[in-house]
């Protein structure tokens, strides 16, 4: 049991619906195991009631909140600052509230990275396609083509493709709608794909966005859909000779992130490793 005392500080998350989420159980075992004095939280906000949230976060000097869907782009005006990489990719995943000065971040986007440098590698001059173009992918897309990476994004609306690619002018980045085709003509040359569509979410755990005779064994298939742990993409994409990654290390890390700036304390990423997969498999 957590003991709260006048003292506690609170932190949480924000979406509609949250009944999913893996951050309470992940953010409370860790201020636990640490003995720090935090509680999170999670908080159904409705989109019309997201201005309102952001002032109780203010008024309540709630030190700080995730924000997941349908909020990330929605939440920008209400918030003070803006960290540069959040301001680029045009969403915030993290705000931290400093004495009623509230600054927004995206950890989604350093988390990714994180997870990629920890199973070491490195996007300089690969050849990724992403599969998505909502807000994780742009996230995503974007830390990528930072690191320098030649991107191809396929999504199954082509336009939304078209207006993630074009968030970079210096660069050319493909744009092509999700079909069968498309994905035989890029995968034949792709050195890392990634998953950032729900497909193969819970419940639609038999789905998968790319069929099995397009995996081969030199390409690194990250998907971030983190629930299962283990989606029909991931398995197939093993059983095809391929290097995987979960999303469950996306989450980690981007959550590690947000740990980091809200307590000012290095995560332990092992012991919130260990309490993430407690809570996704107990789910
Ligand atoms: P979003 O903004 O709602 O975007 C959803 C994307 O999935 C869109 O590109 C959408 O295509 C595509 N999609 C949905 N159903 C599809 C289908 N049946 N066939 C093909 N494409 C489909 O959501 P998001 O925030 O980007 O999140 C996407 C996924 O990433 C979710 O599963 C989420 O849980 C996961 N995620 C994981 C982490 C992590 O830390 N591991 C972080 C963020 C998100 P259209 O544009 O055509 O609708």
């Amino acid at each position: 049991m957590l003991t709260i005392s006048g003292k506690t500080r609170y932190c949480g998350v924000i979406g509609d619906p949250i009944e999913h989420t893996a951050s309470p159980a992940m953010h409370n075992a860790v201020f636990k195991k640490l003995g720090l004095d935090y509680v999170y939280l999670p908080f159904r906000v409705k989109r019309e009631e997201l201005g309102k949230a952001i002032e109780g976060m203010r008024a309540l000097n709630i030190r700080g909140l995730n924000v997941t869907i349908p909020h990330k782009v929605a939440v920008i005006p209400f918030l003070d600052e803006l960290d540069g990489l959040a301001r680029k990719i045009g969403a915030v995943n993290t705000i931290v509230n400093d004495d009623g000065v509230l600054t927004g971040y995206n950890t989604d986007a350093t988390g990714f990275r994180q997870a990629l440098l920890e199973r070491g590698i490195e996007p300089m001059g690969k050849k990724v396609v992403i599969l998505g173009a909502g807000g994780a992918s742009r996230a995503i897309s974007f830390i990528l083509a930072e690191q320098g990476a030649n991107l191809t994004i396929l999504n199954r609306t082509p336009d939304k493709a078209r207006q993630c690619a074009s968030m970079f002018s210096q660069r050319e980045v493909r744009a092509l709608e999700l079909n069968r085709e498309n994905l035989v003509e890029v995968l034949e040359k792709a050195d890392i794909l990634i998953n950032a569509t729900s497909v193969g979410m819970t419940p639609n755990i038999d789905e998968t966005p790319v069929p099995f005779n397009l995996l081969k064994p030199d390409l690194t298939v990250f998907d971030i859909v983190y629930n299962p742990i283990k989606t029909r993409l991931l398995r197939e994409a093993e059983q095809a000779g391929a290097k995987t990654i979960t999303g469950l290390d996306m989450l980690l890390w981007q959550g590690a992130l947000a740990f980091e700036k809200w307590t000012g304390v290095k995560a332990p990423i092992e012991v919130m490793r260990a309490e993430v997969i407690k809570g996704l498999t107990r789910s």
